[in-house]
């Protein structure tokens, strides 16, 4: 039998969108299965789906073939629309009832996985990061954004939205632009445009070593005075910047946004060797 129209699903289960959850809600099952088709090939993959709401994604990734789909819902009145996609899908479907910032992924997968979800954007950017400091456990991120995080995620050096998150999220995964999906396709529609973005791990022998909180620690003084020169800037480190700069060969007078990938790894790894833990 086919799927109830998403918007009489959110109707019969008295789902109307709250802000303080960052609901926004896809009814149109074409895009929606242009979202899953992003994440392609899902047939013998587990699936994470963060914030499934009334679950017409979880249900478009459960058709492309998704051999298992874990869905991390915080909003207790989806629960009901849930057991039904569940129900129409035995046995592959687990939905689970909480925040996904506070869930052990590790626990939950035995084998890397897939994630994929249109984000609550209100915790979009510590999610990433969060699932940044595990690439191992992940084959690919399908995520939508809203549209000023995907020019983050997608810039290059020396552009203006270049910055932390570019760096510690282009470390780990190849970043690219799926689609542009316009406000008015969500019910509410938010204020901006939303991006669909497609995330690859890269593979381990082509990322610069360094690590992970040192790196964290390097950037985050870095663009944390973007307009200053590193000479000044990684004085915050509490340690001798113009050592570290030139052990790495970094011209101390270039900002931060002047600096590639590679490079923040470079002065990381001469960072934790001046100050071990
Ligand atoms: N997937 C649905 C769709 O595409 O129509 C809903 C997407 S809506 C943008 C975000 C969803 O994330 C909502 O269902 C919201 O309740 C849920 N959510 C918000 N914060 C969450 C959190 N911390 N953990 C898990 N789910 C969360």
């Amino acid at each position: 039998m086919a799927p109830a129209p998403l918007r009489d699903v959110v109707a019969r289960h008295g789902l109307a969108p709250l802000k303080k959850l960052g609901q926004h809600f896809l009814f149109d099952r074409n895009l929606i299965g242009r979202i899953a088709r992003a994440a392609a090939p899902l047939e013998h993959c587990d699936v994470l789906e963060v914030g499934p709401g009334p679950g017409g994604l979880t249900e478009a990734l459960l058709d492309a073939g998704a051999r298992r789909v874990v869905a991390v819902e915080r909003d207790a009145r989806c629960l009901a629309a849930l057991a039904d996609v569940a129900a129409r899908y035995p046995g592959r479907l687990e939905v689970i009832a909480g925040d996904a910032l506070a869930i052990d992924e590790a626990a939950l997968f035995h084998a890397p996985a897939k994630i994929v979800a249109n984000l609550p954007y209100n915790v979009a950017t510590p999610l990433l990061l969060k699932w940044c400091r595990t690439p191992e456990r992940w084959l690919g991120l399908t995520l939508m954004f809203q549209k000023e995080v995907a020019d983050r995620l997608l810039a290059e050096p020396r552009s203006k939205d270049y910055g932390r998150l570019t760096v510690m999220v282009s470390w780990r995964f190849a970043a690219k632009r799926a689609f542009d999906v316009p406000a008015a396709a969500f019910v509410p529609p938010p204020k901006v445009t939303s991006t669909l973005v497609t995330l690859t791990p890269h593979p381990a022998g082509a990322v610069a070593p360094a690590a992970p909180d040192a790196l964290e620690a390097v950037v985050r003084a870095a663009f944390g005075q973007r307009r200053k020169m590193l000479r000044s800037s990684l004085r915050s480190l509490g340690l001798d910047a113009a050592r570290l700069l030139a052990e790495t060969g970094i011209d101390p007078t270039a900002r931060a946004e002047e600096l590639t990938v590679a490079d923040f790894a470079k002065l990381a790894q001469a960072y934790r060797a001046q100050v071990p833990y």
